[in-house]
């Protein structure tokens, strides 16, 4: 099963129709289906390493300010128990928290889940991201999640390669800044160059400016962890939101 690297953008882009969400729908399309998705999102950023364990996963409308549509979505996939239980078993030593009440399905997840799987008809299980870890631990772990792959898995990660809430420019709505396009070609070199380095990039010029938080920057390490065994990870989707988004995505083994 391949993997793959989605910059999800704005929460918007689940109510949208644009170039970047029929791509995830032509990906949905034309990947193998898969037994389920295991879904590694910006916005479950804590203190731990959990995945959903319950049957059916809560939407959850993590964001303020935007217009009711949007926290009318429902995203009605199913959760699969068995595989946390499957996840936690893989990435021993490493502990994996299973949670059966807190979390659920973000926007991370679902905003691009319901253009890619509309029918919402694949289970989905999220892996959240420990904040309290160095960048290593997330490259490492998915280095031992790539089992999944040959069990039907699709590992989805959702964040963006550059994500600088601070230098949004409204007016700017298919365009990055010249910093996000540097920064943004650079990680397209590492990724299908030699994605096991990708913390190189951490030395470029520009990381600080497009990766001001972790967050969504983490989600490509997991893919970059991935890509490690395939060799590579190639772009499967090119360009900005809003001045300092990049939407780029990647896949493994598409
Ligand atoms: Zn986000």
């Amino acid at each position: 099963m391949p993997a793959l690297f989605v910059g999800h953008g704005s929460p918007m882009n689940a109510l949208e129709d644009n170039s970047y969400t029929r791509a995830w729908r032509r990906i949905g399309e034309t990947l193998p289906r898969p037994r389920a998705v295991l879904a590694i999102s910006a916005h479950w950023y804590i203190g731990a390493t959990a995945v959903t364990a319950m049957a059916r996963p809560r939407t959850i409308h993590d964001f303020y300010g935007f217009p009711k549509p949007l926290f009318d979505i429902d995203y009605p996939a199913q959760g699969l128990p068995e595989l946390a239980g499957e996840i936690a078993e893989l990435a021993k030593p490493v502990w994996i928290g299973a949670d059966h009440d807190q979390w659920g399905l973000d926007h991370g997840t679902w905003s691009v889940l319901t253009h890619m799987f509309p029918g919402a008809d694949i289970p989905v299980v999220q892996l959240s991201i420990n904040s309290l870890k160095p960048m290593e631990y997330h490259l490492e772990l998915a280095q031992s999640l790539s089992a999944l792959r040959d069990s039907g898995i699709l590992i989805l990660s959702s964040g963006n390669v550059v994500h600088n809430l601070k230098r949004i420019d409204w007016k700017a709505e298919n365009h990055g800044a010249d910093w996000a396009h540097r920064f943004d070609d650079a990680v397209m070199q590492q990724m299908t160059e030699d994605p096991v380095d990708i913390l190189k990039v951490r030395e470029h010029a520009d990381y600080n400016l497009a990766a001001p938080t972790p967050d969504h920057f983490i989600p490509l390490l997991y893919t970059a962890g991935l890509a490690a065994s395939a060799g590579r990870a190639a772009p499967i989707v090119k360009g900005y939101s809003l001045g300092s988004l990049s939407m780029t995505c990647y896949g493994v083994g598409m």
